[in-house]
């Protein structure tokens, strides 16, 4: 069978779709989350559930069989996930899988993006457990910027402090085609893919894409780092938070999430979604 992890939340439902849309079988599809009342709204699809918790490696066991293939999605605590994922690699391990898929960060060994240490640690971890393996290191999701539409709707513009940075964004359904060709694929172990859109766009095209959408002039306001933390913080943010936000905008002058391999597109046998087009689907 194929183990989906995550398939309560975004990527990972996405994926268990495109397995379908794509013939497998939902009976060989395994759609795991933590979260009950979200792996209930999965029964319509037909495939089966099954409770996994990164952090508890018997309902790990329990959702996986000798043979399985695991696709591993990141989990969402940041902080937690070197080890969460780690207890699932562990886990899985024990169990018998075949094969464990993991979406992991673009150059996730050697980046200087502040996600990256536990990708990396979470590589490391996979490729040490002797199981065969394939790495999807995703990029930017274009959904990432949707919240900037409604915002760019009220005040006619987009602040960050990227600077001229560019960001290759594809859309969350163009990496869950991927996995989900990798899933079902068998010549893809041992394989790193950088997966990213095929345009790395910078600010200003971002500002112009929202304005088509909102129907309104939209221009790119460039704020220094400085003026970009207060600005965050005179929300009401945290100050770990602040730091996040201004140090991933840094990533992105810096070009760390800009690089276009091509490995999504020729995965997925198709373009991936354009900017615009991504946005206005979010
Ligand atoms: P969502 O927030 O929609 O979903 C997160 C999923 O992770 C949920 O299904 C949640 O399960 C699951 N999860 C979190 N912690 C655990 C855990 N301890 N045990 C089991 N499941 C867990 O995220 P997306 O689908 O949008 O993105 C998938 C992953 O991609 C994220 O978790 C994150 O690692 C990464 N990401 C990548 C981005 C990018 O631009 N490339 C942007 C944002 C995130 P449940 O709800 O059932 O608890």
């Amino acid at each position: 069978s194929l183990v989906i992890t995550a398939a309560t939340g975004q990527l990972g439902r996405l994926v268990v779709d495109s397995l379908l849309a794509r013939g497998t079988a939902p009976s060989d599809i395994v759609a795991t989350g933590r979260s009950v009342d979200k792996l209930a709204s999965l029964d319509v699809l037909g495939v089966r559930t099954a409770v996994l918790d990164y952090s508890k490696p018997e309902t790990v066991a329990a959702a996986v069989a000798p043979g399985d293939t695991l696709l591993l999605v990141s989990g969402s605590e940041v902080g937690q996930r070197a080890a969460q994922h780690a207890t699932v690699i562990a886990a899985a391990k024990d169990a018998g899988v075949a094969r464990i898929v993991y979406t992991s960060a673009p150059k996730a060994t050697t980046s200087a993006l502040v996600l990256a240490p536990e990708h990396k640690a979470t590589e490391e971890t996979l490729v040490a457990s002797g199981v065969p393996f394939t790495i999807l290191r995703n990029g930017w999701y274009t959904e990432n910027y949707a919240g900037e539409i409604e915002k760019a709707r009220e005040s006619g513009s987009i602040v960050a402090s990227v600077g001229e940075g560019r960001v290759a964004s594809a859309s969350r359904k163009d990496y869950a085609d991927a996995a989900a060709v990798v899933l079902v694929g068998d010549d893809h172990d041992g394989q790193v893919y950088e997966l990213s859109g095929d345009v790395a766009w910078n600010f200003d095209e971002l500002a112009a894409a929202i304005a088509g959408i909102v129907g309104r002039d939209v221009e790119y306001s460039r704020l220094t780092p400085e003026e970009h933390a207060a600005l965050l913080a005179s929300f009401g943010l945290d100050e770990g938070t602040v730091g996040f936000v201004v140090a991933l905008d840094g990533n992105i002058r810096d070009g760390l999430l800009a690089e276009t391999s091509g490995d999504l597109a020729r995965l997925i046998g198709r373009p991936t979604t354009p900017l615009a087009e991504g946005l206005a689907a979010a």
